[in-house]
């Protein structure tokens, strides 16, 4: 199966139902569906791009990212999202790494596509509509045909390639397939994640995993699914407040400014949310009890990677309900169960599982885990090995199989539900000539739940102050604000 094979058959079991909805258009399944094949042409013959060929996509989110990630699967292309918040050197060592021989870019990012190129760029892109009117992307689309293109694919070619850091410093692209998207869509839901009738509200970018693989899901289900370009609070209390959405997905920090903003509003979302998920960082407990309280809805929490496509655990809503005490179960503390259709285990060093209670590193397999790194087979062949994912997190198995997370193998922090890998900072403040040393690690936060942190050791001679000041200079024009260091010891 493929995934345009679930998009063509929601457009013609639900052919007038809506599919996606943003700020500024609203697509009905067969709408939808026409589009992608357009785009799909359009990207083919229009661009002139070849079976296997990269495209890149710039831009917060929007329904295109639909129609992009559907088309690419259609024309046997693949899309690497661009996440907007990387600095122009980091996006353009990523485009250079995939190869993009086109990137369909939202208006407003023109400066950072001109900063990209002074940093090497050379693919020409593609402008979607915006307020100054519409892109050469609707007008690709209007001179291409509807017609859906008749060529056979292997389940296994990539359909997105994802890029993520790691403790080599430098961002590697998950290939993620037509497979790994379907197997993630179905055992997602089996776990009852989405029904038919969700209007699925989207805030976190879907150039992440974590809310991209919900364009798949909601296709599969045949749900509503709404878009809102960026997180903003006052906007998803509106939209959960009035219907226009029922279920979202959250990680703690909008969840915490979600509470904060319905407070302040004196808005009541109680019972009017049908499902919120949660994941990609440590939920505080607090948090997580304060918003059982004030919401009032299913919750459902689950752990996974962008490597895992990304999910590997469900907590469902039943072991969110307090006892007859009112207390909450100590599952709570946990991240669930191994979803259906995945296996997950806890293994020692030498890779043989450890007892019940014991911590070791969670490794998993199954259908939705990634093809491999893109041009990366060393790095593949370590994180497969055996046929297994390793998480590089740290967990441990209770008697009834919930899994708890204790720590990370891996080198990384979570900043607002971002990962940071400390190894990526400090190759950008090893540059400069001033430091002789530099470690960066992660120190607790109460809205992000971790920030970076560089201890520097300096030449003999080298003003703290100025020094401080070119080290947030240099790591402001090469890193997302996200992995600037808070603090410089
Ligand atoms: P990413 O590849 O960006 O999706 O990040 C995956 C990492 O986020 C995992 O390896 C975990 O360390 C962390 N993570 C994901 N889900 C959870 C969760 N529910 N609770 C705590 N940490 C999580």
């Amino acid at each position: 199966m493929l995934i345009s094979d679930s998009l063509v058959h929601a457009a013609r079991v639900r052919p007038s139902h809506l599919a996606v909805v943003d700020d500024r258009i609203s697509l009905t399944y067969s709408h939808l569906l026409e589009r992608v094949n357009r785009l799909a042409n359009a990207l083919r013959e229009g661009l002139g791009l070849d079976v296997g060929d990269r495209f890149g996509l710039l831009s917060a989110n929007r329904a295109e990212f639909v129609e992009a990630y559907y088309a690419a699967g259609s024309s046997r292309l693949v899309c690497v999202p661009l996440n907007y918040r990387l600095a122009a050197p980091e996006l353009s060592g990523i485009a250079r790494d995939a190869d993009l021989r086109v990137i369909i870019v939202e208006p407003g990012f023109e400066d950072v596509v001109d900063r990209m190129r002074e940093s090497g760029l050379d693919c020409p892109t593609v402008r979607l509509s915006g307020p100054m009117g519409e892109g050469e992307y609707e007008a690709l689309l209007s001179r291409s045909s509807a017609a859906v293109r008749e060529e056979p694919a292997a389940d296994s070619e990539p359909v997105l390639q994802i890029y993520t850091s790691g403790t080599t410093g430098t961002p590697k692209g998950v290939m993620i397939s037509h497979r790994n998207t379907i197997a993630n869509g179905w055992h997602m839901l089996a776990e009852g994640a989405t029904t038919r009738e969700d209007r699925h509200l989207t805030t976190m970018p879907l150039c992440h995993l974590g809310a991209g693989s919900r364009v798949f899901l909601n296709v599969h289900a045949t749900a509503t699914h709404v878009i809102h370009p960026r997180f903003d609070p006052e906007r998803m209390i509106i939209a959960l407040a009035d219907g226009t959405a029922d279920t979202a997905v959250t990680v703690p920090a909008m969840l915490s400014d979600l509470l904060a903003e319905a407070r302040r509003q004196r808005a009541s979302l109680h019972g009017k949310v049908r499902r919120l998920l949660y994941g990609a960082a440590p939920m505080p407990q607090d948090l997580l009890t304060e918003a059982l309280s004030t919401l009032g809805c299913d919750f459902q929490q689950t752990y996974g990677l962008t490597e895992a496509g990304p999910n590997l655990t469900v907590l469902p809503p039943e072991d969110h309900l307090p006892d007859s005490h009112g207390n909450h179960p100590s599952r709570l503390s946990s991240v669930g169960r191994q979803t259906s259709g995945v296996e997950v285990r806890v293994v020692d060093r030498d890779d043989a599982e450890v007892a019940v209670g014991e911590v070791g590193e969670i490794i998993a397999r199954g259908p939705n885990i990634m093809e491999g790194y893109w041009r990366r087979p060393e790095a593949t062949a370590e994180t497969l090995r055996g046929g297994w994912l390793r998480t590089g997190d740290l967990g441990r198995l209770g008697e009834d199989s919930y899994l708890y997370l204790v720590d990370r193998k891996k080198d990384m922090l979570i900043s607002g539900g971002f990962n940071v890998y400390p190894r990526e900072i400090e190759c950008v403040l090893e540059i400069h000539p001033d430091v002789i040393e530099v470690a960066v690690t992660g120190k607790p936060h109460e809205r992000w739940g971790e920030v970076p942190v560089a201890f520097v050791v300096a030449e003999p001679g080298a003003g703290r102050e100025a020094l401080e000041s070119a080290l947030r200079e240099v790591c402001g024009s090469r890193l997302a604000a996200f992995k600037s260091p808070k603090s410089y010891r």
